[in-house]
């Protein structure tokens, strides 16, 4: 199969040398890159700014902006993807528009005015043949089960993998994750907490499951 992996945050330019962004490391989205390499997957993982080696045998695709992600993916999934998982903490929004230069701090920012990012899963052209097996994240601090459900609708995904961020020990920019899945079929799949590259191994089989029933 070959998997596309996107990870880590995006960057949103406010102007040459400042922007918004969040604290996601990268981790998960690696180790899930790394976890279908291991498996003899062909894997293309898109990569926000990072500071983690990638893994040896992923064809590495670097951006920056939401913008550039979208377009990366959009452009990989039409040259083939059987399974896409949008680990990346892309920043919701951006700043509506960009200084050329550096904002000088005695002239000072009243207010940014921001405006949403493109959601790339949501607004995402898939093959008519409905084969791509589609998996998102998402990291709540609250309504954990009714905000992945929402998400599993709106973002048109076969399973949401959805871990609880008030819990510092796991999920963002932490080594180990504790992660709910919730599926197209109303079932949940729970992990307990466990180090990131277990946790892929998982979900790169529960993809290969999904992959032989289709
Ligand atoms: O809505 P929220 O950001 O919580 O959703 C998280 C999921 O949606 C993740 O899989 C993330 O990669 C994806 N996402 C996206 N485009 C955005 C924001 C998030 O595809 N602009």
């Amino acid at each position: 199969m070959t998997f596309l992996v996107t990870a880590g945050p995006t960057r949103e330019p406010l102007d040459p040398v400042r922007y918004i962004s969040n604290r996601s490391s990268g981790r998960m989205g690696y180790a899930l890159a790394t976890a279908a390499l291991e498996a003899g997957h062909r894997v293309v993982l898109i990569s926000g700014p990072v500071s983690l080696t990638p893994p040896q045998g992923a064809e590495l695709h670097r951006v920056t902006t939401a913008a550039e992600m979208a377009d990366a993916v959009q452009t990989r999934m039409d040259t083939g993807c059987d399974a896409l998982i949008m680990c990346a903490a892309v920043a919701d929004f951006r700043a509506r528009e960009v200084s050329p230069r550096k904002i000088k701090k005695r002239d000072g920012i009243t207010s940014i005015d921001l405006v949403p990012t493109r959601d790339i899963l949501s607004t995402l052209l898939l093959p008519r043949d409905h084969r791509v097996i589609v998996a998102g994240f998402a990291a709540e601090s609250e309504s954990l089960a009714e905000n992945a459900l929402r998400k599993l609708r709106e973002k048109q995904c076969d399973f949401i993998c959805a871990n609880d961020i008030t819990r510092m020990d796991t999920g963002f920019d932490a080594h180990d994750n504790e992660l709910t899945l919730f599926f197209r079929d109303g079932s949940t799949r729970h992990f307990s907490r466990a180090p990131k590259l277990e946790l892929a191994r998982a979900i790169v089989k529960i993809c290969e499951e999904i992959a032989e029933k289709r």
